[in-house]
């Protein structure tokens, strides 16, 4: 077999074989195919695009060079949910207290921010004492104890899929739904779950800046857990606002514990409570109504609140924020924009908003950087809402002054406001399930 022969065919349009993915895989890892080898052939798939066996093969491929993770010693069914990120997307943290009780047990591995997207790891940090890094023995314990374990990821999964995007990354082939779809599905069956909820946004601060795509997108990603045997689904949902009203680490952990307790705002109670019951029904312990009608009363008696103190404690942290989460470390240093005119909020550049708060200190741009749990942003409007001049657009939480400006600049070219209320597609929260 030659790399040339492979690379040609795609070029033309035809479909690669399993072992001719193979190939391009295995030797691309083991330093034996040429980066620009591999690039022209990342580049034929991006113009000629793969069929769903060529998804699959290249996403099982990718995941067979790295570690499969076991879940067999934790108990209950577990459900994974992976979301493709956007800004304010806090989700993992309330949906886990409300999946865990209703009895399904949630063993997730999670990533730290990067750019204008946060990570769940980061957000979990701001919370005192909480870790993140668990032993294995301490992460099933902690699992099987309280129905809920977060830790961010030590194995080796799908090393293939590293290398791969790094090239991407540099060569403009990053865009391409076969790609996108088989390198994030080769890390999620990496994990030996019972079942996967997708979250695939879309919108103008998500990857897929279009609906469609992102419908695309999920549809391919449900296809390849398919044809692997899993259970699994996908949301489509807004990533057109900021999810919810907080950005940044603290910020999104207060929210977090305000709509564990019902108190939080509709788009992202309602984002948590749709995929809780979607997950509860994936994993056959019950129907989506009786799941939903279960949980709205865990909501209201204070169950998953409970369940967020308890599963806060096991990870060493300091379960106390749950009852007043004015513990935990915001900023007390705060500017707010305020509205120049009169008219609706017809349009967020929401990727603009995840890049303000990373220049507060809230994200990083580089994986080297530090960051700054305790910065970031409200947005006290939301799609559509009605705006009067004068009126606060966002608060902006800072720690260092001369990260302001900068911040607010960008904040100010992010945010639209019309005579005309915008299209009500464009706000709602779930554009589409993909089952
Ligand atoms: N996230 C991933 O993990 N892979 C992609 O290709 C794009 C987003």
């Amino acid at each position: 077999m030659r790399a040339y022969d492979i690379i040609m065919k795609k070029r033309n349009g035809e479909k690669n074989s399993k072992d001719e993915i193979e190939y391009m895989i295995n030797n691309y890892v083991s330093g034996d195919l040429e980066d620009y080898q591999m690039s022209a052939w990342l580049m034929s798939v991006y113009f000629n695009h793969m069929s769903d066996e060529e998804r699959y093969n290249l996403t099982i491929t990718m995941l067979n060079s790295g570690d499969k993770v076991s879940l067999d010693k934790i108990n209950g069914k577990k459900i994974d949910k992976h979301s493709t990120g956007g800004v304010g997307d806090k989700t993992t943290l309330t949906l886990a207290p409300m999946v865990a009780s209703l009895g399904l047990t949630v063993s997730k591995l999670s990533g730290r921010g990067l750019g204008h997207t946060g990570g769940t790891i980061d957000k979990l940090e701001s919370i005192p004492g909480f870790k993140t890094s668990l032993s294995t023995e301490d992460f099933i314990n902690i699992a099987n104890k309280t129905g809920i374990a977060v830790a961010g990821q030590t194995a080796n999964i799908a090393p293939a899929d590293k290398k791969i995007y790094a090239l991407r990354d540099l060569t403009a082939t990053v865009d391409e739904i076969s790609l996108i779809a088989s390198s994030i599905m080769s890390k999620k069956l990496a994990i030996d779950s019972d079942g996967i909820i997708l979250d695939v946004k879309a919108g103008s601060g998500a990857f897929m800046k279009e609906i469609d795509e992102a419908k695309k997108l999920a549809k391919s990603m449900v296809s390849i857990g398919k044809m692997n045997g899993k259970k699994i689904k996908a949301m489509v949902t807004n990533m057109n606002q900021p999810l919810g009203v907080k950005i940044g680490n603290a910020l999104e952990v207060y929210e977090a514990i305000e709509t564990a307790k019902g108190n939080g705002p509709k788009d992202y109670q309602e984002l948590c409570v749709e995929l809780a019951c979607h997950m509860a029904e994936i994993s056959g312990n019950m129907s989506y109504d009786e799941a939903k009608e279960k949980l709205l009363e865990n909501i209201k008696t204070g169950v998953v609140k409970d369940k967020m103190k308890e599963w806060i404690n096991a990870q060493y942290g300091d379960g106390k924020v749950v009852d007043d989460p004015e513990l935990l470390n915001i900023s007390k240093q705060t500017k707010e924009i305020k509205s120049n005119k009169d008219g609706f909020l017809t349009s967020y550049d929401t990727e603009k908003i995840g890049i303000a708060s990373m220049m507060l200190g809230a994200g990083r741009a580089t994986k080297e950087d530090e960051i700054d749990l305790s910065v970031g942003l409200e947005v006290h409007k939301k799609l559509g809402e009605e705006v009067k001049k004068g009126d606060t657009l966002v608060t902006i939480y800072y720690s260092t002054v001369s990260n302001v400006n900068e911040s607010e600049k960008l904040i100010n070219q992010s945010i639209i406001i019309s005579d005309k209320k915008p299209n009500e597609l464009i706000m709602k929260t779930i554009y589409d399930i993909i089952d």
